[in-house]
């Protein structure tokens, strides 16, 4: 499958539901309705859903990393 790069995602309902039990992984902090996040590699297993503006893309593997833990490792 191709991967369609820069994807980012408005909190609905359902993902509001689904991912406010344990927060945003990055900063902690619940989802509001409306923002956008996007799913990125971290500190975590796989691929989560963090708040876009906690999210670096980097271009060469085409998706997402979570601020501080891209800087950590492209050291
Ligand atoms: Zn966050």
């Amino acid at each position: 499958m191709k991967a369609h790069g820069r994807s980012k995602t408005l909190i609905d309902l359902e993902k509001f539901n689904t991912l406010n039990p344990e927060g945003c992984p990055a900063c902690g902090r619940k989802f509001e309705l409306g923002e956008l996040v996007v799913r990125a590699r971290g500190n975590w297993e796989g691929e989560r859903y963090i708040h876009e503006d906690e999210a670096t893309f980097d271009r060469e593997t085409n998706s997402y990393y979570e601020r501080s833990y891209y800087k950590k490792t492209s050291e």
